[in-house]
């Protein structure tokens, strides 16, 4: 695939395997010639796909600047206006659905059908705040100090210019579909991604300016987070981070220290209760969406199933099945279930994981290897028993392909089970009786809890707020949340005494 530096459509013909390349990107940062430069790698084998310049501190300053610029002239025009880039934008990246799929491949190594995914995501949330932030961002009148003498309004004004820090697992999707309520919201936006994704969100930067948006008001920002992650924050009036809860305490922190105001969508190591009258056709699928789905690398994946002690043997011997025949390929086509890990690092955390625990006693029923014959990060499918709580495998995140299944009694055990984790972001409840899972769900310490859906863990909709509780972090995406975090909300109060209008 070659990426043409002088091509506004940035042609991407096909991957082929005499094509494996990203160029004409990185024009895109400021400043990027002048910088010294990192080799991208593609993950299906290691081999070199281009390279991203190592902004610093000064190119930090000079993005912001040239967005606060950009943003006041943007800030002036009705939502309405700024809806119909963002309109365009969404028709682009159905257009270019193939390029995109391409880039985000070659830079993470996810089966095509998840690439697919974020850019469903990102179309469907252009589309929704194109045609709700108008109403969303309207002002309100609320009840008057001196009823019928004070009118009392609250006006939603952009922040100014949001910073957003993003991870590699679903990296078009979470550089844009947090930027874009931020843009409707009236701001500019300044994005340091991942170094390994990084050329997808400039392609969502070419795709934003060839929909009309104001040259400098989307910016990227390449390079490494610890270096230049408090230059951005410390120059943005907003920063949202989306990453693991260790960095997130380090963003917090210097999010606190600027006096920042800052939203954190952190890590997850999220169950699932299978109670006894769950129907398991629908739940053994589900389930294996959410535990394997972006080879675990999500989120909001299932890690632990807690299965009722009455049907737990029957459920396990069914999920090993169903593992056994998730397909895995290094393939830029349609077909496999799940892809490579995206990294060396991924796969050695994954390997530790699964060691630990086999070598304190827990069961591998099936997977438990590194795959190196597909490719240089794969790992298999892996289904586990006999975890116990002083393994890592049991509490700490694992983004790997691996789920541990548990036994229990009844449902005040699946609860505290559940809930037994610092992490709150997401949980999964199967039940025949829709009402009872509703009760139990609002016992799970979690931002969104899901009963019976058959994709298996989502974040519900876009239209219904999505963050984690506990440490999974502060404030939440999407619906009227997701864009009203990117504004100031100011009281005016107008008194209309004697002889006043
Ligand atoms: P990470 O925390 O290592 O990195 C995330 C981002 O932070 C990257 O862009 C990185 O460059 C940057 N960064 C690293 N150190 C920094 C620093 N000192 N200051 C500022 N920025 C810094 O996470 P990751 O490995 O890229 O992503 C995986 C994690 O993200 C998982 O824990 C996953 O659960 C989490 N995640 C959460 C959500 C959510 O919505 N809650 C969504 C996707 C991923």
């Amino acid at each position: 695939m070659t990426v043409s530096e002088s091509s506004s459509d940035v042609a991407v013909e096909a991957v082929t395997k005499e094509h494996r390349t990203v160029r004409g990107l990185t024009g895109l940062v400021t400043q990027a010639d002048e910088r010294e430069q990192m080799t991208i790698e593609e993950p299906y084998t290691g081999d070199p796909i281009g390279a991203i310049p190592l902004c610093d501190a000064a190119d930090v300053d000079l993005a912001v600047e040239r967005a606060r610029e950009a943003q006041q002239a943007w800030a002036e025009r009705a939502p309405a206006e700024r809806a119909e880039v963002l309109t365009r934008f969404r028709k682009l990246v159905l257009d270019r659905r193939e390029k995109l799929m391409d880039i985000v491949q070659l830079e993470t190594g996810k089966a095509r059908r998840t690439a697919f995914e974020e850019i469903q995501v990102v179309a469907m949330t252009a589309g929704y705040y194109s045609h709700r932030a108008e109403q969303f961002l309207a002002s309100e009148k609320r009840k008057g100090a001196i009823p019928g003498a004070t009118e009392t309004r609250v006006h939603h004004h952009p922040v100014g210019v949001a910073g957003l820090i993003t991870p590699w697992n679903f990296p078009f999707e979470l550089a844009l579909s947090d930027a874009l309520p931020a843009l409707l919201a009236g701001n500019a936006v300044v994005i340091n991604p991942a170094e390994q994704t990084s050329h997808v969100a400039l392609y969502g930067k070419r795709l934003l300016e060839e929909a009309g948006l104001p040259a400098d008001l989307f910016q990227v920002v390449t390079g490494h987070g610890p270096t230049i992650g408090e230059p951005l924050i410390k120059a943005v009036d907003y920063v949202g981070f989306t990453g693991s809860t260790a960095t997130g305490r380090i963003v917090a922190e210097q999010a606190g220290k600027h006096l920042k105001k800052a939203s954190l969508e952190l890590g997850g190591k999220n169950p699932a209760i299978v109670f006894e009258d769950a129907d398991f056709d629908r739940a053994i699928p589900g389930l294996i969406n959410g535990a394997y789905s972006n080879t675990g690398q999500l989120c909001i994946s299932i890690e632990r199933i807690y299965v009722h002690e009455s049907r737990y043997e029957e459920f396990v011997d069914r999920f090993v099945a169903a593992t056994e025949d998730v397909e895995l390929g290094a393939t830029y086509d349609f077909g496999p279930d799940v892809g490579s890990l995206v990294s060396k690092e991924q796969l050695e955390k994954v390997v530790a994981h699964v060691a630990d625990a086999k070598s304190r006693g827990a069961t591998v029923h099936t997977g438990g290897e590194a795959r190196p014959d597909v490719g240089p990060y794969f790992y298999e499918p892996t289904v586990l028993t006999d975890v116990e709580l002083d393994m890592d495998l049991c509490c700490e995140e694992t983004f790997g392909p691996v789920v541990a299944i548990y036994p229990f009694s009844d449902t005040e055990e699946a609860i505290a089970k559940a809930n037994d984790t610092d992490y709150g972001l997401n949980g999964s409840v199967w039940t025949e009786d829709a009402e009872f899972g509703r009760e139990v769900a609002q016992q799970i310490r979690a931002g969104t809890v899901n009963v019976n859906d058959a994709y298996g863990p989502t974040y519900a909709s876009i239209d219904a707020p999505m963050g984690g509780m506990k440490d999974s972090g502060i404030g939440r995406r999407h619906g009227r949340e997701g864009i009203l975090k990117y504004t100031e909300a100011q009281t005016v109060a107008v008194q209309k005494g004697q002889g006043m209008a």
